[in-house]
């Protein structure tokens, strides 16, 4: 992370419709850049694991009463509802680590995304969109892991999920995993660089 000096993390937010690849780019990033100076948020959802998903690594695995709970205790930072699961992201990690000066990294769907905007404004959204939308679905289908049902109703939510993107600070097409993934590190750059979030830098050299 290109960074001037000592100060309060970025929070991002990368979102994008279910099957263009965020996790792909996420994981393609961490790989090529590392995680040091990143924290990346895990979510609770209601959802049952998917072969090879962890607890802990993946989500929090929580019963819809266990989500419920954590809901009514203001855990959250956001949470919506996907495709008939939950999903939410436990403020408290968040919190903690940009005050550490982490860059706290959110992969969470369009709604969640559009809830953060209003409560944490100076957050950096980031949309990761598909070259087209045939594409998405040869996407979604390729994953092979959900019926023909579920396809169908992220299909419809992926089409309205599509038309948010311009609320968005950035859009990163998901054509090449290896391009995609510098054009996440070049905007992750240029948010370190921004006058806004060095304001201790320039006090310091302007003494
Ligand atoms: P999946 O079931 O494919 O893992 O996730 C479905 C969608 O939920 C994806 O678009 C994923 O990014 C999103 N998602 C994961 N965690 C969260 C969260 O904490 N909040 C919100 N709003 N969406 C999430």
């Amino acid at each position: 992370m290109e960074t001037l000096t000592d100060r309060k993390g970025t929070l991002f937010v990368l979102t994008g419709p279910s099957g263009v690849g965020k996790g792909t780019v996420l994981s393609a990033f961490f790989d090529k850049y590392g995680r040091d100076g990143f924290f990346f948020s895990v979510s609770a959802t209601t959802r049952a694991p998917r072969e090879g998903e962890v607890e802990g690594v993946n989500y929090y695995y929580k019963t819809h009463e266990e989500f419920q709970k954590m809901v009514d205790n203001n855990e959250f930072l956001e949470h919506a509802t996907f495709c008939e699961n939950r999903y939410g992201t436990p403020a408290a990690p968040v919190d903690k680590e940009l005050e550490n000066g982490k860059n706290v990294i959110l992969e969470i769907e369009v709604e969640g995304g559009l809830n953060v905007m209003k409560i944490r404004p100076d957050a950096t959204f980031i949309f990761v969109a598909p070259p087209s939308f045939d594409e998405l679905e040869r996407r979604i289908r390729g994953r092979n892991t959900e019926t023909e049902e579920v396809i169908a109703q992220r299909l419809q939510k992926a089409r309205w999920e599509l038309s948010k993107m311009g609320e968005y600070d950035y859009i990163v097409v998901n054509r090449e995993v290896d391009k995609a993934c510098d054009q996440l590190r070049a905007i992750v750059d240029a948010e370190g660089l921004k006058t806004s979030n060095n304001q201790k830098f320039i006090k310091e050299v302007q003494r």
